[in-house]
């Protein structure tokens, strides 16, 4: 439902939680954060935003991070299933927004190759199938394309690697992603209302693309690998 993103200089976590806070407004039933520090750490509970910022302890340092809000769709309301979601080596986070269509067909792929599933989640098939093609990838961003070829369905979705602590890949199709660019950091959300107290600049990205996100700017993709050229809009809000 609710997603948001942060690379830059400062503490992630206090962003990431005030951000979801903006997007309460759209409804949802759980909530969760993991965040990149010599490995990722990783918090996510049934209920609201409020009882998520309780769950992070005062120690959960890292200054790039991804954050979720669930509406569930495939699995019920519940800890395990709340976003991010970890491959099974836990180098992989995803958040995802939107329905995987083919994924009870991956899934059983998958676990025919031995993966064991955490979460009833359709979005978890993706951590696993990052996790799988980014040992064999120059760029996390080359990965996360892959393994979106396999999927049917809609995702706006932000993936982290804790062996590339300095970088957000997100990708969109059918479901919004807009960038929010500071000055030496980078934000991304599902909505520009998590957006607007840090940055009025902004990227919209077009279904199909990608971007990835590190503290000096944003490079964009087309599906099939291309660089985009990408003019930043300025939004009016009073925020
Ligand atoms: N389909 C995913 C799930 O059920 C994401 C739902 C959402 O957009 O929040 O976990």
């Amino acid at each position: 439902c609710g997603i948001v993103a942060y690379v830059g200089p400062k503490d992630a976590a206090p962003i990431l939680l005030e951000g979801l806070q903006r997007l309460e407004y759209r409804g949802y039933d759980s909530a969760g954060v993991v965040v990149s520090n010599k490995g990722l750490k990783l918090r996510k509970v049934k209920g609201r935003v409020a009882d998520l910022a309780k769950a992070v302890p005062a120690k959960f340092k890292g200054t790039l991070g991804i954050g979720h809000t669930r509406w569930a769709t495939h699995g019920v309301p519940s800890d395990e299933n709340a976003h991010p979601h970890l491959s099974t080596d836990g180098r992989i986070a995803v958040v995802h927004n939107g329905i995987i269509e083919n994924a009870d067909d991956l899934r059983a792929k998958l676990i025919a190759e031995d993966v064991v599933f955490a979460s009833e989640t359709d979005t978890e098939v993706l951590a696993h199938l990052i996790a799988r093609t980014v040992t064999e990838t120059d760029t996390l961003e080359e990965a996360v394309r892959k393994a979106l070829k396999s999927i049917v369905g809609t995702y706006g979705i932000a993936v982290v690697d804790s062996e590339r602590p300095k970088e957000v890949v997100v990708a969109r199709n059918g479901s919004p992603i807009v960038l929010g660019l500071g000055e030496k950091e980078m934000f991304a959300a599902s909505d520009v209302a998590a957006l607007v107290r840090y940055t009025r600049q902004v990227v919209h990205l077009e279904d199909g693309e990608l971007a990835v996100l590190t503290a000096d700017g944003f490079h964009t993709f087309a599906s099939g690998g291309r660089e985009t050229a990408k003019e930043p809009l300025t939004v009016d809000w009073d925020a």
